[in-house]
């Protein structure tokens, strides 16, 4: 019998389009392995939204891929399963993680010493972080000329199909899904994802197809509003892999094709979106402590308010501005929130509370089904105005106006504030200017011109700092 090959699987939970698999499956019978490693990242293990997602993805996955699980460091699982079936070669997909480094030099010494091939695929982004450079060599700092390289480096390469594979006989045990427990029970706080989310391969082509159906046309104006399903929700299924970013690129291609030309403004705007993901993972290689620390060290000096209290108001959507509030429940009842909210959350947390982005980016991390340690540090960064091509710090956005431009009718903050269910138009976004406000929803916790003024003498202190 022909030695197996093991196929590692990490955040590419799907069988088309897949680098690894297709090399795996061309070589001979494999063994497929997830390793649920909660040591390796140390204090960026997933968290309970993320843990919710896999277990329902590895499930989706499993119905068509009889999966090895493992629960340990992924090394040592590696090094025990490669020596248990004598596997000749091992296949895995690429993930720029700051602690992947380490582990994928790990795992490929592990590979030398057992005379194992050690191949590591691409497939996560359509561009490699060495193949995107600037005229000196460097990675791009800033996103217009990124992605102009980007587009200018041609189009990536086409999807492939499910590759014909053989499961290898082998006699390993495999973990129970359930019993790593990832869902949460007592209490079950994401019983109210299920009506929102279809995690794995088939849900993730579905979202992208009904989003070329019934929103791609209007995405470049309706991107921004919360209150309207125009976001195409693919990016728990980029996050897990569940989808390929070559295959959303290239239905969009398909698509703007079929309408020659007509949707060229809203899928260009799409894909530039797409090129986002990319340029947060460049700038997490080039930066891997982008989670933890600002890029702009002087924010780190930033004079940040501890007040657990305002922290625990804002996290359980209580502080009073509507918008706010309706995001952060958003996000606490679907795993989600509109990204357009969570640049509003976002300020209104660091700059009206002036409490530290990193408190934000660590609930996010627990709280989203897509929480990615590239994209959440990048955003929560750009917001800061600490992050490498960042919204400058001055610009603060006002809840009021934002729920009034973005969600005229609050639309969006009565489906997730029921308190306002009853509130016009007219006073959605500030209902303490009503005559009657309702008795059960807060007064706002802080004033917003006063926040801005506190806000602005702490951008001045660390300037002052500086000079
Ligand atoms: C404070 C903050 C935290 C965020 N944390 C995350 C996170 O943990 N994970 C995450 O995937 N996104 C994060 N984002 C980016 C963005 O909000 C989401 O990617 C987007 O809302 C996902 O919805 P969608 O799939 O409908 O997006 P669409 O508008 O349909 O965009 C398509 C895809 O492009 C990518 N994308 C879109 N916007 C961005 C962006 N600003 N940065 C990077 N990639 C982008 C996503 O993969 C997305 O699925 C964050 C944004 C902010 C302001």
């Amino acid at each position: 019998m022909a030695p197996p090959i093991l196929l590692w699987l990490r955040q590419d939970l799907r069988l088309s389009d897949h680098p690894a698999l297709t090399a795996a499956a061309a070589k001979g019978a494999i063994i497929p392995l997830y390793v649920l490693d909660d040591d390796t990242p140390g204090e960026w293990r997933w968290g309970g939204a993320s843990r919710w997602w896999l277990h329902h993805s590895l499930a989706a996955l499993g119905k068509n891929l009889p999966l090895v699980l493992r629960k340990g460091r992924a090394d040592d699982v590696i090094a025990e399963v490669l020596k248990q079936t004598e596997a000749t070669s091992l296949h895995f997909t690429r993930d720029y993680a700051p602690w992947s480094p380490a582990l994928e030099s790990c795992v490929k010494k592990i590979c030398d010493d057992l005379n194992v091939t050690c191949h590591r695929h691409g497939g996560f982004l359509l561009h490699e972080p060495e193949a995107i450079k600037n005229g000196s060599g460097e990675t791009y700092k800033v996103f217009t000329p990124f992605s102009r390289a980007c587009f200018a480096s041609g189009e990536p390469r086409a999807p492939k199909p499910v590759p014909k594979f053989e499961i290898a006989k082998h006699g390993l045990k495999s973990d129970r899904l359930d019993d790593w427990q990832l869902t949460p029970s007592k209490p079950d706080w994401a019983k109210s994802f299920e009506g929102h989310w279809q995690p794995g391969e088939q849900g993730a082509q579905k979202a992208l197809a009904s989003f070329i159906d019934d929103a791609l046309e209007h995405y470049a104006d309706g991107r921004d509003r919360p209150d309207q399903p125009l976001t195409s929700r693919l990016s728990p299924h980029l996050h897990w892999g569940e989808i390929s970013p070559h295959q959303a690129w290239s239905a969009i291609r398909a698509a703007m094709d079929r309408k020659l030309g007509k949707l060229d403004h809203s899928a260009e705007k799409f894909l530039n979106e797409v090129l986002w993901r990319e340029f947060s993972n460049h700038l997490l290689v080039l930066f891997p402590d982008f989670p933890t620390k600002s890029y702009r060290p002087e924010f780190d000096d930033m004079p940040w308010a501890k007040s657990a209290d305002h922290l625990h108001k804002w996290q359980k959507g209580q502080t009073g501005y509507p918008i706010v509030d309706a995001g952060m429940r958003e996000l606490w009842a679907t795993g989600f929130m509109h990204n357009r909210v969570r640049m509003v959350v976002a300020s209104f947390l660091i700059k009206h509370l002036q409490i530290d982005w990193r408190e934000g980016e660590r609930w996010f991390w627990d709280t989203l089904v897509d929480a990615d340690i590239a994209n959440n540090a990048a955003s929560w960064q750009w917001v800061a105005g600490s992050g490498a091509d960042a919204s400058p710090y001055y610009r603060i956005f006002n809840p009021v106006l934002q729920g009034v431009k973005f969600d005229p009718q609050g639309d969006y903050v009565k489906r997730w504030v029921p308190e306002l269910k009853h509130v016009s138009a007219e006073f959605i976004h500030a209902p303490w200017n009503m005559p009657n406000p309702p008795a059960d929803y807060p007064a706002p916790m802080v004033d917003h011109a006063q926040a801005r003024t506190r806000a602005m003498a702490a951008l001045a202190s660390i300037k002052k700092e500086q000079a």
